[in-house]
């Protein structure tokens, strides 16, 4: 364990993950006995070498996927959203339509539809633009309606799997600060996997880095940065010494495979 890294304490976790493991039917085991506490209104990042098993643990926390052996407990799956890389968006229906369409399926009233989605939308800045379908909407705004539409149901959970990895640099980085602000408004336990230890020490408060498959657990820290997060902080050097801890831990987790 690296000295200045804090370990979390166990306390009133929300969700508790324990021994959990996950064997593909091929024979691969994506998560070997893996246990995790998550603390109710944290922004966790989890970060780990591509194929670690990141997205099958979030799959297993939404329960679009189950464990082969262990536990999963604390989390109720009706108050989930799930956010993918791709913005997985109904091509004829707008914007409006598109973040509407969760609160149909839960049967609120139509007027309540439209004034809960136009709020969404405008939350995350396409106030002008929720006539607009998705084939004339950028990659950026495509994926945040995919937010709006998380955000909607008003989630305890929320869980991205690499949402903006696709997206050039300074369109990720907005996202990332208006992920950040969005949190900091309504403090929904977001749980975040990615690949990028900037995007992970700009935006989250705990952090877990994987090492290669199957995953074990090389170092689970807070983020002491400040709560408030923009562009400027990137260039501070507490930032700069956050990452380096990351990436120190994300080398050690891949020579050690
Ligand atoms: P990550 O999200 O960290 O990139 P994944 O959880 O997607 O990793 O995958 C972990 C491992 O499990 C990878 O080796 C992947 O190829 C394998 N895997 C994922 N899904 C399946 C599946 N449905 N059947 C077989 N193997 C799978």
């Amino acid at each position: 364990m690296i000295p200045s890294a804090t370990t979390i304490p166990v306390q009133q976790a929300a969700i508790r993950v324990r021994d959990v493991s996950r064997r593909f039917e091929n024979g691969v085991l994506a998560v070997r006995s893996l246990s995790l506490d998550i603390d109710a209104g944290v922004f966790l990042a989890l970060i780990g070498p591509s194929g670690c098993g990141k997205s099958t643990l979030l799959r297993m926390l939404a329960g679009l996927d189950v464990p082969t052996a262990g536990t999963i407990e604390g989390i109720n799956r009706e108050q989930i959203s799930y956010v993918f890389q791709d913005a997985h968006l109904l091509p004829w229906r707008n914007a409006l339509g598109n973040v509407t369409l969760p609160l149909e399926l839960a049967g609120v009233t139509r007027s309540q539809q439209k004034e809960r989605a136009t709020q969404a939308l405008e939350r995350v800045g396409l106030a002008d633009a929720i006539r607009r379908y998705p084939a004339e909407l950028s990659g950026g705004m495509r994926m945040r309606v995919s937010l709006a539409r998380a955000l909607v149901t008003d989630p305890q959970v929320l869980l991205l799997d690499e949402p903006f990895a696709a997206l050039d640099e300074i369109n990720r980085q907005r996202l990332d600060e208006m992920l950040r602000s969005l949190w900091l408004a309504t403090k929904v336990t977001v749980i975040f996997v990615t690949h990028s230890i900037a995007e992970a020490t700009f935006l989250a408060d705990r952090a877990i880095v994987f090492s290669s498959r199957p995953a074990r657990i090389m170092l689970d820290s807070v983020i002491d940065l400040p709560p408030e997060r923009t562009m400027r902080l990137r260039a501070s050097p507490e930032f700069a010494q956050v990452q380096g801890r990351l990436f120190e831990a994300l080398q050690r987790g891949e020579a050690t495979s």
